[in-house]
């Protein structure tokens, strides 16, 4: 696939997924419908983008790793630790220098 088939660059030089016009989700789930709690699978499962292989895990605005608002399992992971941060804040440095 070419990387336009799939994601965007922004202002920053950072690749983001494109969500499906239908679904409005990510371009490579599975799922039959637009609801946000429609079932679905990855279809680059083994080969996701390293900051979907973090998540539920994020960065807050204070570079702290917390879990993210958004994930509707929140009960499912425990809370992340000084590691977790270090990832992405490591994943975050490569990103804004396009590596
Ligand atoms: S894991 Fe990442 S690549 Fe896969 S569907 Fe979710 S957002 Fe898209």
């Amino acid at each position: 696939m070419a990387v336009e088939d799939f994601a965007w660059e922004n202002e920053q030089g950072v690749l983001t997924l494109l969500n499906d016009a239908e679904t409005r989700a990510c371009v490579f789930l599975v799922t039959e419908s637009a609801a946000e709690d429609a079932p679905g699978l990855c279809a680059v499962h083994e080969d996701r983008p390293e900051g979907c292989r973090h998540y539920p895990f994020v960065l807050n605005d204070d570079d702290v790793a917390v879990l993210d608002e958004g994930c509707p399992f929140p009960e499912a992971f425990p809370p992340p630790g000084p590691e977790e941060a270090a990832a992405l804040l490591n994943l975050e440095e490569r990103m804004l220098r396009g590596g």
